[in-house]
């Protein structure tokens, strides 16, 4: 077999194909520039190479979709509602979501998991839907102790379970909490200008120095959409996106594995040592949203996580007494001190350790009441 051969054939091929998918000449919308395939073809196939097809393709003004950060969320059922801030009560809005006829209502609620620990001020988003989903990313899931699956909203069959809490009751959600998956909403529009069809999967290129590509990106279309595609906070934290990032869809053909420069197909990569960090969490800013929380043995919301791990709710005091923010089971030792927490240090002031939290709220506002704070 002739190899030279058949690469060439291979990226003669391609040419074609691009060619006939970007006639010469055509304006791409909403760019103001004309593409001209006119130069690649002087050069002659002799002279393209793979790499020479993916500059080529890089060229192509490509429109971008717009990004949208979820931090973990709720929507409810207006039965829900009932329960967790009493009947017939009219949430109030707060502001417009970027995709029409979505907002945000200004009251939250908290959610409990098996571990016991809670995650207060989790939004409420409208309009109200049949049936009550949450929506968490997996540092939520592991904080909480639930092991929710990937799923499209509205797919929550044997999906994981939770309580939540309002001021005026709470629910026992025997399922509907999930990690949303990666998801484009697409107008009619740019749907049109991709080629893309509803629930197509594609995958989209982020930039920049945590640039990455993310696969299995769902895309519902709908005339009503504003194209924006929806990443949860882990998603987005791991490729420095925030709210309106600009990302690109790409044809996953343009991906294909290196070729390693020297033959050890066989090779393993060792295993973790159990001193390694993975699966623990250290971002304060997680840590200041968990409460002080405490259901207490034969409590409701105890007894629905029943058999899970009930020595995570007796013996929960910290070593230094104090402390009432350790969170249970978790971090087994360590002192979370938020501002709640500042009236227990006023007289002592606060003796900062390896095993000591101090949340950079509860830091100023120490600083600013004159607690003393002592490394
Ligand atoms: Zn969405």
């Amino acid at each position: 077999m002739d190899t030279e051969k058949l690469i060439r054939d291979v990226v003669q091929n391609v040419i074609k194909r691009l060619k006939s998918e970007l006639p010469q000449g055509r304006e791409v919308p909403g760019s103001g520039q004309r593409l001209d395939v006119k130069a690649e073809e002087k050069e002659g196939p002799a002279a393209v190479g793979v790499e020479t097809i993916r500059a080529s393709r890089r060229e192509v003004p490509q429109r971008k979709i717009v990004c949208g950060v979820s931090v973990r969320h709720v929507h409810l059922s207006r039965e829900h509602v009932d329960v967790l801030y009493g009947k017939d009560y009219k949430l109030q809005i707060l502001r417009e979501l970027y995709q029409p006829g979505t907002y945000a209502y200004k009251e939250t609620v908290t959610i409990v998991g098996p571990k016991l620990n809670a995650i207060q001020n989790v939004r409420i988003l409208g309009p109200l839907r049949d049936r009550t989903q949450v929506e968490l990313a997996k540092t939520d899931c592991i904080i909480l102790g639930i092991d929710a699956p990937v799923r499209a909203s509205g797919d929550l069959e044997g999906s994981a379970s939770a309580v939540l809490i309002g001021p005026k009751g709470a629910v026992y959600l025997s399922e509907g909490v999930i990690r949303a998956n990666r998801h484009i909403h697409l107008s009619q529009e740019d749907a049109d200008y991709f080629g893309i069809k509803d629930n197509q999967l594609v995958d989209v290129r982020v930039g920049g120095p945590k640039g990455l590509t993310f696969n299995n990106v769902q895309v519902r279309v709908s005339p009503e959409f504003k194209s924006e595609m929806h990443v949860d906070t882990d998603d987005a934290n791991a490729a420095d996106l925030v709210n309106g990032s600009l990302v690109e869809i790409v044809d996953a053909s343009c991906i294909s594995p290196i070729v390693p420069a020297m033959a050890d197909a066989n090779h393993t990569p060792p295993p973790i040592p159990d001193s390694s960090f993975a699966g623990e969490i250290t971002d304060t800013n997680i840590l200041k949203s968990m409460s002080v929380f405490t259901p207490v043995k034969g409590s409701s919301v105890f007894k629905f996580f029943a058999g899970s791990q009930p020595e995570t709710v007796e013996g929960k005091s910290s070593p230094e007494g104090s402390g009432s923010g350790s969170s249970p089971g978790s971090r087994p030792g360590k002192i979370l001190i938020t501002v709640n927490d500042l009236d227990n240090y006023k007289d002592t002031g606060i003796k900062l350790g390896p095993n000591v939290i101090l949340t950079p709220l509860a830091r100023d506002e120490a600083l600013a009441r004159g607690i003393k704070i002592f490394q």
